[in-house]
């Protein structure tokens, strides 16, 4: 299911709400420590006891150890050199302490920049620009601004009282102490470097809690169980279980509306007889199509020929083979790995400090990557060649993986594989992301050809952005727009086999000349095509009139159905099978459980901003998923596969699956033990 992170158009994951708000903590219970970078010393911090002095006995209800700076850079000019602490350049150091508060002057400064952060000057020096900040930021740094007032105010009751001024200023805005030690951390360190910023932890994560695989599939199986009776209170319930949050360290709930967006992404959809309930994508006739007719053919062609791995040991299942070589399947997939998935509990300290960085430094990587129940993921054995490939995605980084970036990719998995195990043969399976099922931009298409040859002087071709034919960038008009050019369709074919080009021949009066549908109609063999019409009415032909047009003809012949995609196209020219996976059906990709498995060993790490980090954290945790495990998921999977070869829906197919776990095949007696329970 994750096939879909990179493939929901931007409008439909913005908006989407965070489980976990950050901008209300209310309590002591804060998790702040979500920003972390650093796992420090644990120990009473000088600043504390100086602040407890600093801030009087009515502002005396500063809690427990801060812990707020990092080992880094605040205090180490003036550490163990308090006797030079008068010079420090950034303030005073009080006699026996080794942290100093900020000077007036260094405050004052803060201030000024501050307030044209959050007021950024029209660069006409009128007026002010919409500085674009999340509400999260925007209240924090205006906390900060509000702070910063109290201390540096001449006429202020806490003048040049530092703690006592964040107090005041927390709250000024409602809250209690343990906001002003935030707002009191997130200032020092904007005076210590005007390029660290308050952000929002979930900020950036657009597809909220459901970048986690684990959770995902989770929720997914869960609601593919309850078939019918799916909606959006169910998924809202079932994620405030006891059993589900702890696990997933789910620590608020969502509303409805948030489990109605959950249910979109998910693939479920209102089904329109009753109100308030969904399908299950699962069941969707185009869908259901797919699977039966498309994927599960292929999928026989090769079940037998793979390796079973069973039992808690995933060892080695001896069955019957069928003839031919042994088959290695690559499952393919990406996954998002975020800087600032450090929720689970247990997993911090509450005193770690803070390093609050810009929205979106860092954020995220996206990982594409095949992995095997035989072998792994997929790299040589010595480890030098790998077809995992690493982006950041976001404005400035990589972008997204696009389809060549996609088809390069499985030029070079397949290149490894057939060095490294000649003697196996190799199938890909993709899911069914739109980047996946690019076609070339000279496919057949009958969608936009005229009936008639063009007029002389003319042509008709497929209009394509103009890009360099060495790096393959598009090529802009001054404006910045895309320069276009038009390209000749590539040749169609006849039921024979042979190919039907699409323009005259050398030698034609009009050779060169995009034929028109009535011709190449003609050479098929449909006579009179002139006396028909290119197209019905906005192309809504009467549903089972084949012939009502030319255009619907067209669509209709077996060359212009099954027209093959770019993947398709690469791996067969390479002598490799790809198979694509049916919509929705995350549960089929056992990679969504390596990911899943990752991710709980990623988040061990401490937080950082640093990207090199964030990526060898990634890696590492991707190396460390055990094979054993790899193939206990991928027995998994094709328990389903097994289920949706004997028949079962969805939703049979998930209750099998959870009946006979640890088992590669359903037990024989399926459908009389569905019947016995009731799924239907
Ligand atoms: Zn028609």
């Amino acid at each position: 299911m994750n096939s879909d992170i990179p493939d929901i158009p931007e409008a439909q994951v913005q908006g989407l709400e965070p489980i976990f708000q950050c901008n209300d903590y209310p309590s002591s219970h804060a998790p702040e420590h979500h920003f972390s970078e650093f796992q420090v010393n644990t120990g009473p911090d000088p600043e504390d006891l100086l602040e407890d002095i600093e801030s009087h006995s009515n502002l005396s209800d500063i809690e427990e150890s801060d812990n707020e700076e990092d080992n880094q850079g605040w205090y180490s000019d003036v550490e163990g050199n308090s006797d030079r602490a008068e010079e420090a350049p950034m303030g005073r150091v009080y006699p026996g302490k080794e942290r100093e508060i900020p000077s007036q002057a260094v405050a004052k400064q803060a201030l000024d920049d501050l307030k044209k952060l959050l007021n950024p000057p029209r660069k006409t020096g009128y007026g002010h620009v919409d500085p674009q900040l999340d509400s999260f930021v925007r209240s924090h740094m205006e906390g900060m601004q509000m702070m910063l007032n109290f201390y540096t105010h001449a006429k202020s009751s806490t003048y040049d009282a530092w703690a006592a001024s964040s107090l005041q200023a927390s709250m000024a805005d409602g809250n209690g102490s343990n906001c002003a030690r935030r707002i009191r951390r997130l200032t020092r360190q904007f005076i210590k470097d005007r390029t660290v910023l308050p952000v929002n932890p979930y900020g950036s994560w657009n597809e909220s809690m459901l970048v986690d695989e684990d959770l995902r599939n989770d929720i997914s199986l869960y609601l593919q169980e309850i078939g019918k009776e799916i909606s959006a209170k169910k998924l809202m319930e079932y994620l405030s279980r006891e059993d589900v949050c702890s696990k997933h360290g789910i620590e608020k709930k969502i509303s409805e509306r948030t489990a109605q967006r959950y249910l979109n992404i998910l693939g479920y959809r209102w089904s329109t007889p009753k109100k308030g309930q969904y399908a299950d994508g699962h069941e969707r006739d185009d869908v259901v199509f797919y699977r039966e007719k498309v994927f599960l053919p292929q999928w026989r062609q090769i079940q037998n020929r793979m390796e079973c791995w069973i039992g808690s040991d995933a060892r080695l299942e001896q069955g019957p083979k069928m003839p031919g070589s042994h088959v290695i399947v690559w499952f393919h997939d990406e996954s998002i790995f975020y800087a600032h998935d450090r929720r689970k509990k247990g997993w911090y300290h509450k005193d770690e400090p803070a390093k609050p960085y810009r929205k979106g430094e860092g954020a995220s990587l996206m990982i594409a990557d095949f992995v095997s129940a035989d072998i792994g993921w997929l790299r040589s054995p010595d480890g030098k060649q790998s077809a995992r490939r690493v982006m950041k995605p976001g404005k400035a980084k990589d972008g997204y993986f696009t389809s060549d970036d996609i088809k390069l990719q499985a030029e070079e998995a397949i290149r490894i594989c057939k060095e490294c195990w000649p003697q196996y043969e190799h199938v890909f399976i993709y899911d069914n992301a739109t980047t996946h099922l690019k076609r070339p931009e000279d496919s057949l298409s009958a969608r936009r050809m005229p009936k008639n040859t063009p007029k002389e002087g003319s042509n008709w071709g497929i209009e394509v952005t103009k890009r360099n034919p060495l790096t393959l960038k598009p090529i802009c008009n001054p404006d910045g727009s895309h320069q276009k050019v038009k390209i000749r369709m590539g040749d169609a074919q006849f039921a024979d086999g042979t190919p039907q080009p699409l323009y005259f021949p050398e030698g034609h009066t009009r050779a060169g000349v995009f034929k028109g549908m009535v011709t190449i109609l003609k050479e098929r063999g449909f006579q009179n095509m002139a006396k028909v019409r290119a197209e019905c009415k906005g192309f809504k032909c009467i549903p089972g009139a084949a012939n009502c047009c030319c255009r619907r003809i067209l669509y209709g012949q077996p060359d212009f159905t099954d027209v093959p995609t770019l993947l398709e196209l690469t791996c067969k020219t390479l002598g490799v099978l790809v198979i694509f996976l049916p919509k929705f059906h995350c549960e089929l990709n056992f990679i969504e459980q390596c990911w899943g498995f990752a991710k709980r060993i990623y988040r061990l790490n401490p937080e950082s901003s640093r990207e090199d980090q964030l990526e060898k954290n990634a890696l590492n945790a991707l190396e460390a998923v055990p094979l054993t495990s790899m193939r206990k998921f991928a027995t998994r999977s094709r328990r389903f596969m097994d289920a949706y070869e004997q028949g079962l829906n969805g939703r049979q197919a998930a209750w099998a699956a959870r009946k006979y776990r640890g088992h590669r095949t359903l037990s024989v007696t399926i459908m009389k033990d569905l019947e016995t329970a009731g799924i239907v």
